[in-house]
């Protein structure tokens, strides 16, 4: 999936959630490529997108203020209609259809696409925040990512896991929806996103 490369960013708008979290950085990183991009914060800022962005930050928070604004039945419809979406951490929760932490089942708010168990803060206290090289399928070189209270995703068979840590999935792929546990959007290398804008490209 990751050979996906865009062809024409300036033809592209991409939504970013733009609740809570670190949306700015992923909006730096995509005008950066070349695209259009739109702060979603109420349903209208919905209409025009060619894919969308849910950023990292608190997953309880977001999935709260998703309700309050009347945002989450409106980006599951579209995600059930193929938009192409992309969770980063706290966004690739919202995402899940299962979430738990310290194996406990979680009932906060969701979007529930993608068939996986989402777990949260799953690396322990030692590893609240670490970062590392990691090998994507696809990706010639290895992508420096950075982990912070970073769940682990579970459950995976329905998906296509593009990269692990410890034997774990922190990096698939469901259709057009992607997760990643880790923050492609605080570091420099744009191949996530130029891959993920590739993705909106088809259509
Ligand atoms: N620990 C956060 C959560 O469970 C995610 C952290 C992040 O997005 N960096 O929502």
């Amino acid at each position: 999936m990751m050979d996906i490369m865009v062809r024409h960013p300036e033809r592209l708008t991409v939504g970013v959630l733009a609740l809570q979290g670190a949306f700015r950085e992923h909006k730096q990183l995509v005008e950066r490529i070349g695209a259009k991009v739109v702060e979603v914060r109420l349903p209208k800022d919905l209409s025009g997108i060619d894919g969308l962005i849910l950023p990292g930050g608190e997953s309880t928070t977001i999935g709260k203020l998703m309700v309050e604004w009347k945002l989450l039945e409106p980006i599951r419809a579209l995600g059930l209609e193929g938009l192409p979406l992309w969770g980063t951490c706290a966004g690739s929760i919202l995402l899940a259809k299962r979430i738990t932490e310290r194996g406990r089942e979680m009932d906060q708010d969701r979007l529930g696409l993608l068939d996986i168990t989402a777990v949260r803060n799953a690396f322990g206290r030692q590893r609240e925040s670490f970062e590392a090289d990691l090998a994507i399928k696809g990706l010639e070189t290895p992508f420096h990512s950075i982990f912070i209270r970073a769940p682990l995703m579970d459950d995976t068979d329905s998906t296509e896991v593009l990269s692990e840590v410890d034997g774990k999935a922190v990096f698939l792929r469901q259709g057009k929806i992607l997760a990643s546990s880790f923050h492609p959007e605080l570091g420099d290398d744009d191949r996530i996103h130029r891959a993920f804008l590739g993705l909106m490209e088809q259509g």
